[in-house]
């Protein structure tokens, strides 16, 4: 093609490389219809006037066919050069953003399809692999009718809060009737709530896929042996030392977390406090809160406040008031966080009055509401209309998942659940790589590397604000993210991105220009 280039004077180089292609000398293929020919003289006519660019995209497409399929060249059909040209160049004057016939079929339209290679397996995948609460609805339903017939639950009873705490599975006897398990795990069950507390809401049991072996809800709430029985050195918790006053946890200057209750709804098996959940439900004193009070007040660096537990929303009504009043009263403090998985194992508890408190204090000072999702099955249409509710009186609900083997350790299931909670109004804020702190879940952890795929595998190929950032707690959260910049070519640093591994170069910002003082207005003599 290159010795009998044509120079394309006023077309832009991708529609010459078009016209090189569709120009191109060859010998003539099985010959051409007088059909064919009738009916593209026709289009090239009403396409001189078209207000459409698709049709003259389909057009050019047609010609590509035609010549690459049956070897049709243009003067067999008996359109010139200065034809096509009118019609391309109809084709950038229409388009509000000038973009070229060559632009389009040559760049943006394979870019596109290169770029749908990387996403369709997880299209054909996700429902099967990894199905939401929402898709698995009338399954759950199912399972609702047969746990409320065996508990003797009326419907009141299951759509108010404290139906489900009362109705709480939290024995082996009843935990054995709502849910067919082996003997030998109910065995365990017994040997291992000895040692850890296992309860969970009739609501969150109905999310338990019967038949399914590992379950993802099922082994986030239901202990098994392991729990007792990995082996590892039991490290303080850490409490013992990042708690620099009653109930306070603090590993930055400006961010403190109060554990203002050791209760939950539901206790997961791969608790990071489990330590500090311990093994009865404890009412804290009145002078507890006012010392975590009396600290934040005392401590002018601090900013922002995370009221967690156990699960912030197992406090009443009365007493979140009480605390964010408080903190809405203390100067320093700007924004404020909850902490809580309630949404997901008892979405009942999200009743107006708790909404109606939230949204006057968020009307003072921003509430962000921070949860915990690690599967997309978790996300029903009631926890998502509880997430809708709490959206809306908030700043924002983020989610801090764990990644945990067998339930979103595979790139299909992370960004399931990344997406399931995007479109239940959370946001992905974190996923921890679960910690080595404790041997009772050792079982559920998921190596450093494997989360780090899963978590760059999303770049480019979901919404960015739907991704994730990887960490784990050491001391504080720590990033995990591979460093995607790789080098240095002079003034330019060299990226990969993340989702084809191309690497560009990234002109760096002039050093001597940062260096500058007198920019901007300071740039002024006089
Ligand atoms: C998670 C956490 C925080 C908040 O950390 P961010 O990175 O700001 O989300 C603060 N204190 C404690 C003890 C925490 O566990
Ligand atoms: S909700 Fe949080 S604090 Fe409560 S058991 Fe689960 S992980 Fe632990």
């Amino acid at each position: 093609m290159s010795d009998n280039k044509i120079e394309h004077g006023s077309l832009d180089s991708f529609t010459g490389e078009l016209f090189d292609e569709l120009f191109a000398s060859g010998t003539a293929g099985s010959g051409v219809s007088q059909e064919i020919i009738d009916e593209m003289t026709n289009k090239l006519d009403i396409l001189k006037q078209t207000e459409l660019t698709q049709s003259i995209i389909d057009f050019f497409l047609q010609l590509l066919e035609l010549r690459r399929k049956q070897g049709i060249l243009l003067s067999d059909l008996g359109l010139s050069y200065d034809d096509l040209v009118t019609i391309a160049k109809r084709h950038e004057e229409i388009d509000e953003h000038g973009v070229t016939v060559g632009g389009r079929i040559n760049r943006a339209l394979p870019i596109v399809e290169a770029a749908n290679e990387r996403v369709k397996d997880y299209l054909q995948q996700k429902d099967t692999e990894a199905p939401s609460g929402i898709e698995l609805w009338d399954s759950i339903l199912d399972n609702k009718k047969r746990i409320m017939k065996e508990l003797n639950m009326s419907e009141e009873d299951w759509n108010s809060y404290n139906g489900q705490l009362k109705y709480a599975i939290n024995s082996v006897d009843t935990l054995s009737r709502v849910l067919d398990l082996p003997s030998s795990a109910i065995k365990d069950v017994l040997r291992v709530t000895k040692s850890y507390r296992m309860r969970l809401t009739p609501y969150y049991a109905s999310l338990i896929q019967p038949g399914k072996i590992n379950d993802p809800v099922l082994i986030q709430s239901v202990p098994t042996g392991e729990m007792v029985d990995n082996v590892g050195e039991e490290i303080p918790p850490v409490a013992a030392d990042h708690s620099p006053a009653r109930l306070i946890d603090q590993f930055y200057p400006r961010v403190v977390s109060v554990k203002s209750t050791n209760m939950c709804a539901m206790y997961c098996t791969h608790c990071l406090r489990i330590a500090h959940i311990g093994k009865k439900d404890n009412i804290y004193r009145k002078e507890a809160y006012r010392e975590a009070l009396d600290y934040i007040r005392n401590n002018t660096f601090i900013r922002d406040v995370l009221v967690t537990g156990g699960d912030a929303f197992v406090l009443p009504n009365d007493m979140i008031k009480f605390l964010l009043d408080e903190l809405d009263s203390i100067d320093h403090i700007t924004v404020k966080r909850l902490g809580t998985r309630i949404p997901v194992t008892a979405p009942m508890r999200i009743d107006d009055e708790l909404l109606d408190i939230l949204g006057k204090s968020n009307d003072k000072k921003p509430i962000r509401v921070v949860t915990q999702i690690n599967t997309a099955q978790e996300i029903t249409p009631v926890s998502r209309e509880a997430f809708r509710k709490l959206s809306s009186v908030s700043m924002t609900v983020m989610n801090q998942a764990v990644l945990l083997k067998g339930i979103n350790d595979t790139r299909v299931k992370m960004w399931k659940l990344c997406e399931t909670i995007h479109e239940a109004y959370v946001r992905p804020y974190y996923v921890f790589n679960c910690s080595y702190r404790n041997a009772q879940f050792a079982h559920l952890r998921v190596p450093v590397e494997i989360g780090r795929d899963i978590i760059e595998s999303m770049y480019g190929n979901i919404s960015g604000d739907a991704i994730p950032r990887y960490i784990c707690t050491a001391g504080g959260k720590v990033p995990m993210h591979r460093d995607n910049v790789i080098g240095q070519k002079d003034s330019a640093v060299v990226l990969r991105k993340p989702w084809s591994g191309e690497e560009v170069d990234y002109p760096d910002a002039d050093p001597e220009i940062y260096r500058k003082t007198d920019f901007a207005f300071a740039g002024y003599k006089d």
